[in-house]
């Protein structure tokens, strides 16, 4: 492969550089504007005072990444208990607002109360809310925030805290940012907030990691500390789609192969010398805001919180924090370091000489310094763009963009190139995941460019969290398959997953030959094997499940696809054997009465391993609309109705391992699916369609 070129060398490019070099691809080369890695995640020590640009605490939800950061540290790390507070009504309330009312005003919280059991239960208890009305995709930032919490929570701290914070109204937003940031909350955990002081932790960020020594820059120098081809002080200011090469503020010429990018978005758009006028009118529509930053040094222990919020306007921030209790080492013995944190835009400008003044004035108004307080040291940071705003065409325009990059062998990552809400975690596994793709794109460039053969078949298998039994089943598959004395090629699609199935079929892979490994980013049985099947190169394609595949089924389909089209193994065939349980048999029994009953299915099984001529069904692979679970189910029936000769081979099947979902709680998504089944096939033609012929039992 040519060469890889990372612009930004914040922890997304970092991770990208890192993961790439993990891989054995040294030919990457890494471009950083400043002179210093580190991104947002840099520290500057002044006077003993380390300080972050605001604080940045580590929170995990991917155990890989968690072991790859901890690993890095080594023993620079700490492990902490949050203790974070809200300020409003003159009194320090515990985070989150919506289940620690007690402290506030009695009014207040009875009116936190009263609006929630409005919100949840309707007036009166009739069960409708006020914006029951409104249909979901309409529903904004505030209407969820009335929903969720009711109109007490939001006046007295959702709607004036967010608007400070993000400086647009929550009507402005929608709910896409959320997920783990809001925690949500039930009436027994407000009543117990409201009747006592409750330490009990809720929310994503519970505890937290944060280095000993060094801030949180400590992280990118980690990553930093074992990569060969970093350059900083390298502005990139053009980006030339057509020669592929960049070109830095110096004038020097790069050229690459696959780019990865970590800019902001709009900044990497508009170094783009051909961009589409549609893009670059779409982009003047991004909007963010920006982040002051001061840093306050102080001659003594102020107090031992982490952080506060401060959701009323009177205050210029919307939250300050005590580094100084992040780790010992971050202020000299005896004294305290403080950030403050206030958002502004172009539109709500603010005067940053007058702002660090009237700080000084808010804190002792909150009796956080005292007017005796010395200030030892200030420091002063500026993240131009801090916060990207969800507003109704964020999500648009950036696909829009995204695809035009994707195009054009461009990939933008981190907080700002996915143009997200987003913490230092997810730059890294999106720096982890990019360079993996590059890796398969890589070998699987390989394969497809320079097969030397056709093999007879695909084995396409999609896998979702499966660390546990990947590599063994893929082994038996392989052993199995050997002995069949056939070309073919075993393709594992990982989708999704958040345990190690990707990096094992990626070892696999290397093992094997014929093992290659996909990866689809989101976990989606369906798409992962239409993926699989896209990408198999196999005369035939012969579709498994990692817990129930059969090797004699390889050759036998094999065989019949001379004759047919499509082969079919069916639970419900004559000669089948279904040993899994009853309410299991029933479900599936249900189901395919229902195909036929509603979709004039002619068979008897459409969920089980199916083999298929590779050349006349891609058509049908590519028309097909659904996904998930259901996608299994459109491909036989479109291959049907397409006047498919096929045929159905009766399966022995028993449960080696129980459902991951509780059967009951598949039964909305199952309608769901055949309602979406229903609206991708209703206008679909029919022709010459056969009834799946059954082929006698030769699989004992
Ligand atoms: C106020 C605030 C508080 C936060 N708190 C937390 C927290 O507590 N916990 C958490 O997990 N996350 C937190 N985050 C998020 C976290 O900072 C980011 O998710 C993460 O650091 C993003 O890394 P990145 O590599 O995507 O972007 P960046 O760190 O922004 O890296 C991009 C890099 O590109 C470089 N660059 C820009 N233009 C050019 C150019 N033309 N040529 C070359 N280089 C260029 C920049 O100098 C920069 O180094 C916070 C963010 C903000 C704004």
């Amino acid at each position: 492969m040519g060469s890889i070129v990372i612009l930004g060398g914040g922890l997304a490019g970092l991770s990208t550089a890192w993961h790439l070099q993990k891989a054995g691809y040294n030919n990457y080369h890494l471009f950083e504007k400043e002179s210093r890695i580190g991104g947002l995640t840099r520290s500057e020590t002044v006077d003993g005072f380390t300080f972050d640009y605001t604080g940045h605490l580590l929170h995990f939800k991917d155990k890989n990444i968690k072991e790859t950061v901890l690993g890095l540290l080594g023993e620079n790390i700490g492990f902490i208990e949050r203790n974070s507070w809200i300020y409003s009504k003159n009194v320090f309330t515990r985070y989150p607002f919506q289940t620690n009312t007690y402290g506030l005003p009695e009014e207040v919280i009875k009116e936190c109360i009263i609006g929630f059991i409005e919100a949840k239960y309707g007036r009166n208890g009739s069960g409708v809310s006020s914006n029951d009305s409104k249909p979901q995709e309409e529903k904004t930032f505030e209407d969820w925030i009335y929903e969720n919490f009711g109109s007490g929570i939001a006046k007295h701290f959702m709607i004036p805290y967010n608007e400070k914070l993000w400086t647009v109204p929550p009507s402005e937003m929608t709910t896409e940012w959320m997920g783990r940031f809001v925690p949500q909350t039930s009436l027994e955990q407000i009543l117990d907030g409201a009747l006592s002081d409750q330490s009990q932790k809720v929310g994503y960020n519970a505890n937290f990691y944060y280095p000993l020594n060094g801030g949180i820059e400590a992280l990118p120098k980690a990553f930093a500390s074992s990569l060969s081809n970093i350059h900083t002080d390298s502005e990139i200011q053009k980006i030339d789609l057509i020669e592929k090469k960049v070109t830095l503020k110096n004038g020097e010429e790069i050229r690459y192969d696959k780019l990865v990018s970590s800019l902001p978005l709009n900044i990497l758009a508009n170094s783009i010398n051909t961009l589409p006028a549609n893009i670059k009118n779409s982009i003047a529509n991004l909007r963010y805001n920006s982040v002051f930053n001061i840093n306050l040094g102080v001659d003594r222990d102020l107090s031992d919180k982490h952080w506060v919020y401060f959701p009323e306007l009177e205050y210029s921030f919307y939250r300050i924090g005590f580094s100084s209790n992040f780790s010992p080492y971050m202020a000299p013995k005896g004294t305290s370091s403080i950030y403050i944190e206030i958002s502004y835009t172009d539109n709500r400008p603010i005067d940053k000489k007058r702002a660090v003044e009237k700080v000084k004035e808010d804190l002792i108004k909150a009796r956080i310094l005292k007017e005796s307080d010395k200030i030892l040291v200030e420091k002063c940071f500026e993240i131009k763009c801090a916060y990207v705003i969800y507003d109704k065409n964020r999500t648009k325009i950036v696909n829009q963009i995204k695809d035009f990059l994707k195009e054009n062998d461009i990939y933008t990552i981190g907080r700002y190139g996915s143009w997200e809400y987003a913490g230092m975690e997810d730059a890294i596994i999106q720096g982890k995941d990019i360079a993996g793709e590059i890796v398969l794109a890589d070998k699987e460039g390989y394969v497809l460019k320079k097969p030397d053969r056709i093999p007879a078949v695909s084995i396409v298998i999609p896998v979702y969290n499966e660390e546990k039994i990947l590599e063994s089943a893929v082994k038996e598959i392989v052993v199995e398959a050997d002995k069949l004395n056939i070309d073919y090629e075993l393709i594992i699609c990982e989708n999704g997953s958040k345990d190690r199935t990707l990096e094992i079929g990626q070892n696999l892979s290397i093992i094997y030959p014929q093992v290659r490994a996909i990866h689809c980013p989101e976990p989606n049985y369906g798409a992962a094997l239409e993926l699989g099947i896209l990408k198999s190169i196999g005369e035939n394609v012969v579709c498994f499940e990692i817990d129930f595949w059969d090797g004699p089924f390889i050759e036998i389909a094999k065989v019949l696809l001379r004759k047919y089209d499509a082969v079919v193994g069916s639970k419900g065939a004559k000669g089948a054997r279904d040993r899994r349980p009853l309410i299991r048999r029933i479900i599936t029994y249900s189901f395919n009465l229902f195909l036929r009953i509603f979709f004039g299915f002619q068979g008897t099984d459409t969920h089980g391993i199916k083999a298929f001529r590779r050349d006349k069904s891609i058509k049908i692979v590519n028309d097909c609309k659904t996904s998930k679970d259901i996608f299994a189910t459109e491909l036989i029936l479109r291959m049907q109705r397409a006047g498919f000769y096929m045929c159905e081979i009766p399966l022995e099947i028993e449960e080696r391992r129980p459902p991951t979902i509780g059967l009951l709680k598949r039964v909305p998504s199952t309608i769901k699916n055949l309602f979406t089944l229903w609206k991708a096939t209703r206008n679909l033609k029919s022709t010459d369609v056969k009834k799946l012929e059954p082929i006698p039992k030769i699989l004992e």
